[in-house]
């Protein structure tokens, strides 16, 4: 729970709704609804940061008892194995490796803030807490639910913002809930996964079905399940912030203790700050625990390792959990929703071929 942890803003609720955000467990003892039962108390809907974090800490105390709370520093591969080294220098040998470790290490820096210090421009999973920011003038770049969700949370922080992206118009999620109690219809047209719109949401949720399609189609219809969007329930939250659209930086200029932006319709802002909003780009390479000869062993495309049956690499033993599986299996291997058909996944082909062991 590290990334949620610390990497995102404290007021945040969470896109997914409530059927999506169960973490998996084959025996259902672990949901939400039996979270809350235990606890004795009711969470709100968007689901609140900070009680799903103590939902995943929850969970994690009964179903992992005994989590080794230590980083890797280094995985190599010798002919014994996979040789695991922690950062407190023990080492082990594994037969076999999942590598769940998220997104963390692949934060997107537009080319045009290289060299822009982190005092003056910032990616947002550098924070878990937007007040820092009182009394500065802000610039969101970005228009996806974590920029939306950030210029939200300045606005009612009372600190000055403007939002600005590329996206000609915003995209808004969940605006019709009316089409989720149709009944059959609604069945038809959502899986309970909540990845994606109408249609888009059945296929994605079926990740051995989306992978036979062609790689154009795939792409196509992972971008449109996951392209930058808000939850509709943002919208009255951003009455009042400037969203400028339809609009790149150009360049950005440390000017004093400023920051300059150029836009490319020729018009400038001067802020104290740029909040870049401006997602994820998966990249297995960057790993840093990956050492240099396992990854030159790794088939990946665009970033992504390229997997088999049971999140397998082209490597026999590393397997990759979350976002890095979805080339293989979509967009649907991102999200929480995702863990069920990750966790049988894996299960199945370790336990499969090894006996039950
Ligand atoms: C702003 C934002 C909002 C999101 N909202 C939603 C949402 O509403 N619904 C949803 O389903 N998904 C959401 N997501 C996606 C979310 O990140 C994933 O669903 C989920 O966190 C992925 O889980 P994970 O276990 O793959 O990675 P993470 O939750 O990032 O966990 C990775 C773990 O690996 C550990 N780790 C990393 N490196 C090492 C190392 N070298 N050694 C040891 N441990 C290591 C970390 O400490 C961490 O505990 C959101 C993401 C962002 C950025």
């Amino acid at each position: 729970m590290a990334f949620w942890q610390n990497q995102m803003p404290a007021g945040m609720c969470l896109r997914s709704n409530w059927g999506a955000s169960h973490i998996a467990d084959p025996r259902q003892e672990l949901t939400l609804d039996a979270y809350c039962r235990q606890k004795g108390n009711h969470i709100a809907k968007p689901i609140p940061l900070d009680r799903f974090v103590d939902y995943g800490l929850w969970y994690q105390s009964r179903a992992v008892r005994d989590l080794e709370k230590r980083g890797v520093l280094k995985i190599d591969l010798d002919a014994r194995g996979f040789k695991v080294t922690l950062t407190d220098d023990e080492e082990f040998m594994a037969k076999r490796v999942v590598v769940a470790t998220g997104i963390n290490n692949f934060a997107h820096r537009p080319a045009q803030f290289a060299g822009i210090s982190s005092e003056l421009a910032s990616h947002t999973s550098e924070h878990n807490d937007l007040r820092k920011f009182k009394g500065r003038r802000m610039a969101i770049i970005g228009a996806g639910q974590s920029a939306l969700e950030s210029a939200a949370l300045f606005k009612e922080a009372g600190i000055d913002v403007e939002v600005i992206a590329r996206d000609q118009a915003l995209n808004w999620v969940g605006l019709h809930p009316r089409l989720h109690h149709l009944g059959v219809v609604s069945k038809m047209l959502y899986s309970t996964r909540d990845v994606g719109p109408a249609g888009i949401s059945r296929l994605v949720a079926m990740p051995h079905l989306f992978r036979r399609f062609p790689r154009g189609f795939q792409d196509r219809t992972a971008y449109r399940a996951i392209r930058p969007a808000g939850a509709g329930w943002l919208k009255p939250r951003l009455k009042g912030v400037p969203i400028t659209l339809g609009r790149t930086v150009v360049s950005a200029t440390i000017t004093g203790s400023h920051l300059l932006l150029k836009l490319d319709d020729g018009t400038e802002r001067l802020v104290d700050h740029a909040l870049l909003a401006t997602g994820f780009r998966v990249d297995v390479t960057k790993y840093p625990f990956l050492s240099q000869s396992l990854v030159k062993r790794l088939n990946v495309e665009n970033g992504y390792p390229v997997l088999k049956r049971g999140l397998e690499s082209s490597i026999p033993g590393l397997h990759f959990a979350g976002k890095p599986a979805a080339w293989s299996f979509g967009p649907l291997l991102g999200f929480v929703s995702g863990t069920e058909f990750a966790g049988n996944e894996l299960v199945h082909s370790i336990a499969g071929r090894n006996g039950n062991s």
